[in-house]
């Protein structure tokens, strides 16, 4: 071993899901949404002024911090944006964890929030959901520096109900609290009306779900202007968190485009629920989602092998083969109408060797 080896931080890194790069398949393994952005973010792209990248771009990110703000009725000193809501969220964890005790999630969550505690070394301890996969807000209480979760839940799917996010949130005054809103566009009830009455809540969103821009890297915390500023001190601080120019304006363009939001969101809503029910009569069985994907097993069906199975197809969903509680569930995104059909029809002749 050389010496240095001591000064390294090692940590078990995440795992992305899959980007197979074929002209022909069906993606349905890391919950991007199937319909293109909305069509101003295209009319930026041809429009945009290639002189203005000799400029650095605007470090407060102004004209989409703004445009969020009005889209959610607050003010902009109430919003944090960043590069992606991966990274907002790793800036949280920075920010606002720092005591000597645990931070609390879910044992069945995005995985990437052990890879944070590790990388900036802060302990941390996971809360088995209960035998229905639901977060249970009485476990959230005692001693603890912090707390994270998504809402809904990731893989699962399940939404938990604003009440009981609020009760997480009052029985913790002392620690902050981020709820991890990824998914709520797809029919679930954000927590963003909390900000208001307590002081150590964030609510984190993304533009990579419902505003169809996973690969511009978009994301947002929302919160008390208070939280937001010791966000920005840390941003400034490393420098590395930035938008580019480019970004910030097609960011903006479908922030504004509130018909297309609703449009694709409904579309994908409707998807689901139909999928739903006809994964259902093939003897699937699943939780009601509030996202874009559904978490489905079967008694009698090997969730590891359809996955392979269906790979041969270039058909992609995603199996986790870690925790054990999970190794025979598929996480499936909600794609297109027709992406759904061949998934269903596939399933409908599907025979385990
Ligand atoms: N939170 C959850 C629960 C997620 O599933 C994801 C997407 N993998 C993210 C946050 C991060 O999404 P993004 O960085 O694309 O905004």
């Amino acid at each position: 071993m050389k010496a240095w080896e001591n000064n390294i931080r090692k940590v078990i890194p995440y795992i992305p899901g899959e980007q197979p790069k074929k002209e022909k398949m069906i993606k349905l393994n890391t919950n991007e949404n199937p319909y293109p952005p909305a069509p101003g973010v295209k009319d930026v792209l041809t429009s945009f002024d290639t002189d203005r990248l000799r400029l650095y771009p605007d470090p407060k990110i102004e004209k989409l911090t703004d445009a969020i703000a009005e889209r959610y009725g607050l003010n902009s000193n109430q919003v944090f944006v960043g590069v992606g809501s991966d990274d907002v969220l790793a800036m949280c964890f920075m920010t606002f964890f720092n005591s000597n005790r645990p931070i609390l999630f879910p044992d069945i969550t995005y995985s990437f929030y052990d890879v944070w505690a590790e990388e900036f070394r802060i302990p941390y301890k996971q809360i088995p959901l209960d035998r229905n996969f639901t977060i249970c807000p009485e476990d959230y209480a005692g001693e603890n520096g912090g707390i994270v979760f998504p809402n809904p839940n990731a893989p699962t799917g399940k939404l938990l109900p604003l009440e009981d996010v609020e009760r997480i949130i009052a029985q913790n005054p002392d620690v902050i609290v981020i709820v991890d809103e990824a998914y709520i566009d797809f029919g679930g009830t954000s927590a963003l009306p909390l900000i208001d009455k307590y002081d150590n809540v964030l609510v984190v969103q993304t533009f990579s779900k419902s505003r169809s821009m996973a690969g511009m890297r978009i994301g947002y915390a929302m919160a008390q202007p208070e939280l937001i500023k010791y966000l920005n001190d840390v941003k400034y601080s490393f420098n590395s968190y930035t938008l580019n120019s480019l970004t910030i304006e097609m960011g903006t363009a479908a922030i504004l485009d509130e018909a297309y939001f609703k449009k694709t969101t409904q579309k994908i809503i409707a998807t689901r629920e139909r999928t739903k029910e006809e994964l259902r009569a093939l003897g699937y069985r699943m939780d009601d989602s509030k996202s874009n994907f559904l978490f489905v097993t079967h008694d009698t069906i090997s969730m590891e092998k359809l996955f392979e199975d269906l790979k041969k197809k270039d058909i992609y969903v995603r199996h986790f083969s870690k925790p054990e509680r999970i190794a025979n569930y598929l996480r499936i995104t909600i794609g297109t109408d027709e992406e759904m059909n061949t998934l269903i029809t596939f399933l409908k002749n599907y025979k385990q060797s």
